[in-house]
């Protein structure tokens, strides 16, 4: 059977599917290790009976509801492409507005040691050490198959400014830092967001902190405190009603001149706060 055949197959197997018909094109040329372009070129190939049967059991897992991330094995991520396993979140366009937020805080040419914590694939930390390449980037993650990972694309990618370390947030941590950043869970274990899409194949302890969905964001508000230079400045990102419960977090902990973004939805999604130091804490 020609390739298109296999293709109007796939798109009407993935219809239910938004993006079904884009779906088909990208697992059609994963299972045939080429650009999409090559589909268009060579729409009458007869396609080898052993790629047939590779496409048809990514359809197949698509159609069961598998995200095409972990399908594919990839995702792009600020122009990035990043490897992605079940074992790290899927990186959101929305946490693209994290990274904006903290490019806007970083001259271009600064040497400063920045931290994200909770990396997953390191998306952030490997966008920031891509567009801020004299700074020294620490990222953190307590899954060790995490960790892995965000190491093996820091490479992929040759960024040698980002070190990534195993543990909970701050802990694993030397030092202080001019900014902080974290895209940590926060969507509540009983929302029901977590029972649709991709968050159903995605890692929980990445997704939900438990039954309080802020556990932690408070955690993290109350550990940067002691890894931030005076005036530096944590950036979170949080859930779209989260905003308020946030900022009382971050001036709850001592942090200043608070504000919060909106991601390119137009919902709020980020919160950032600085920290004016210990000897304005004690005043
Ligand atoms: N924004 C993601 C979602 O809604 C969750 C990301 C996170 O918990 N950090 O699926």
């Amino acid at each position: 059977m020609i390739l298109r055949r296999h293709l109007d197959l796939a798109r009407q197997a993935l219809a239910h599917n938004t993006a079904g018909a884009l779906e088909a094109e990208i697992l059609l040329a994963h299972a045939l290790e080429s650009p999409r372009s090559f589909l268009y070129a060579h729409p009458d190939m007869v396609l080898p009976p052993e790629r047939a049967e590779r496409f048809h059991k990514y359809v197949e897992r698509r159609s069961n509801g598998e995200p095409i991330a972990y399908i594919t094995g990839s995702r792009e991520f600020w122009s990035l492409e990043l490897h992605i396993t079940p074992d790290v979140l899927i990186p959101r366009h929305e946490t693209e507005s994290l990274v904006e937020a903290a490019l806007q805080k970083v001259p271009v040419d600064a040497c400063w040691r920045l931290a994200d914590l909770g990396t997953g694939s390191g998306a952030v930390a490997l966008a920031l050490a891509r567009e801020r390449p004299e700074c020294e980037i620490h990222a953190t993650d307590i899954s060790p198959a995490a960790t892995e990972l965000a190491s093996c694309n820091a490479k992929r990618h040759s960024l040698m400014n980002v070190s990534i370390h195993c543990g909970s947030w701050c802990a694993p941590l030397n030092g202080r830092f001019s900014l902080i950043v974290s895209n940590p869970p926060y969507v509540a274990a009983d929302d029901p967001h977590l029972d649709t899409g991709d968050c159903r194949f995605e890692p929980g302890l990445a997704l939900t902190p438990g039954k309080d969905p802020m556990k932690s964001i408070s955690e993290i508000c109350s550990q940067a405190p002691g890894r931030l230079e005076p005036n530096g400045c944590l950036i979170l990102e949080h859930g779209a009603s989260q905003g308020e419960a946030v900022r009382e977090i971050l001036a709850g902990h001592g942090f200043v001149h608070i504000e919060t973004r909106k991601d390119l939805s137009g919902r709020e999604r980020i919160s950032q706060g600085q920290w004016p130091g210990e000897l304005n804490e004690s005043t």
